[in-house]
């Protein structure tokens, strides 16, 4: 079997709770979404097998926070790592899974092998797509086998009735969740987006215990 790689490299997470760790990054090619903003233009890739992706791997040591499982969608490709995993594991790596949350048939086959989730609610106000509400609770509940955290991309023009609904769904579970509100990067200077983004961080903040306002640290520092 073999999965289509976009990249591999080493850099520092610049998106969520670990923001600033040091991560190598395996990123696979292919989406099963369009979002408006999406900033990860994957043009080429190449085919790798289980064993040529450890030996790539393997180049970079182990003296790094975890192995960050990226895309595009990791889980698109679940069989190839279903197969993958184990021996990465083997290795002592731990493993962080950056994901849309949706695909939660293809998590529930690979959560075992998994340590954190990086997961995001596809606000449909944000990404201009259609709501994934079902798909997100169905993954959260599996995805809480592991430590996890929710992360959604504010724009200027997301709606409040989408926090809500991220609040409530993440309250239905547990109320410390953290719960990461990203600003959308191009809209960054925008002055109307920061008062919208604290206005709903403050909203979360009534209702969960972990509500952080965090920007793609990787961006601000010009790093990939
Ligand atoms: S889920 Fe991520 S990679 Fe896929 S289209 Fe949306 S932003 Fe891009």
């Amino acid at each position: 079997m073999q999965a289509k790689i976009a990249e591999i490299f080493k850099s520092i997470q610049g998106e969520g709770i670990y923001q600033g760790r040091e991560q190598v990054f395996v990123r696979f090619y292919g989406c099963n979404l369009k979002c408006q903003f999406c900033d990860t233009p994957l043009t080429h890739y190449e085919e790798l097998r289980p064993e040529e992706l450890l030996n790539r791997i393997n180049i970079f040591g182990v003296d790094y926070h975890s192995l960050s499982l990226t895309g595009g969608e990791p889980l698109l490709q679940s069989d190839f790592l279903k197969e993958t995993l184990p021996s990465v594991k083997k290795e002592g790596i731990k493993i962080y899974l950056e994901t849309n949350g949706i695909l939660h048939k293809e998590l529930a086959e690979i959560i075992d092998y998994l340590d954190i989730i990086a997961m995001d609610f596809k606000l449909p106000s944000s990404t201009a797509m259609p709501a994934f509400w079902d798909e997100h609770k169905k993954f959260l509940r599996i995805a809480l086998k592991k430590e996890v955290f929710v992360k959604a991309v504010i724009c200027n023009n997301t709606h409040k009735e989408d926090i809500e609904k991220s609040i409530n769904l993440i309250r239905y579970f547990r109320k410390d969740i953290p719960f990461v509100l990203q600003p959308e990067f191009s809209q960054m200077q925008d002055s109307g987006l920061k008062d919208v983004i604290w206005h709903y961080k403050h909203l979360a903040s009534s209702y969960l215990k972990d509500v952080r306002v965090l920007a793609q640290l990787h961006k601000l520092q010009g790093v990939r």
